[in-house]
């Protein structure tokens, strides 16, 4: 905890979950695998410590990424901490069909890159709020991780590994790395994802808050 921490009895804490949309036609999407689960956990994690969390839950309440950069700009400035568990699609269909595209016409979909929405807002963040993030890692885990604490101006990112094997969809328990901007890192080799939304919650509260 720094010596200039904000002293606060709760904190505000914007939570995003589960899997953004990106609509082709009025009936085919785009979408990253997520249950939405560990938004969840982390929503009520927090309420059971006191704090005012905000959940918001994609596709329902932000369906797109960039539905959701918008909403969650609105949010920013009223809380003290983004924790970003949404799985965000990284890219998106150029074109959106207003009818259905026919089958023979679909071999060819040009894709866009969304926005990086953490990148986005690191701009408007300000120094007394603690962003959180959240990868999914196939390789070298801690390199890429590290790569994008850095590049999302994080104060931590919560790593999960996913391979056809290793799949962290729907499980009980997860192995979790934590990575925190001042260079450490907690393994959690079975964590159930209400204990791992606890251990978060209590890193935010750690890094520039004094709970009294
Ligand atoms: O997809 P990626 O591994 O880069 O996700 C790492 C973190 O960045 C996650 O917390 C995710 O919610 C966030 N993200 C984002 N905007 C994107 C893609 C991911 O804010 N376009």
């Amino acid at each position: 905890m720094k010596r200039s921490a904000l002293v606060c009895k709760k904190l505000r804490i914007l939570i995003s979950s589960g899997p953004t949309q990106e609509p082709l036609d009025p009936v085919r999407y785009l979408t990253n695998r997520s249950t939405g689960v560990m938004g969840r956990c982390l929503f009520e994690a927090a309420q059971q410590r006191g704090h005012k969390p905000t959940l918001i839950e994609c596709p329902t309440m932000a369906r797109t990424a960039r539905d959701l950069e918008r909403v969650l700009k609105a949010q920013l400035p009223k809380h003290h901490v983004l924790i970003m568990a949404a799985a965000v699609c990284d890219v998106r269909p150029k074109n959106v069909s207003g009818s259905k595209i026919k089958k023979d016409k679909l071999e060819i979909v040009k894709l866009v890159k969304n926005p990086d929405i953490l990148v986005n807002l690191s701009k408007i963040k300000k120094t007394n709020q603690v962003f959180i993030g959240f990868g999914l890692e196939s390789e070298n885990i801690l390199k890429n991780g590290l790569k994008k604490l850095k590049s999302k101006s994080l104060e931590a990112i919560v790593l999960q590994e996913v391979t056809i094997k290793n799949s962290p969809f729907g499980n009980k328990n997860v192995k979790a790395r934590i990575l925190t901007s001042d260079g450490q890192i907690k393994i959690f080799s079975s964590v159930s994802k209400i204990a791992l939304a606890g251990k978060i919650i209590t890193l935010a509260e750690k890094i520039k808050f004094r709970i009294i």
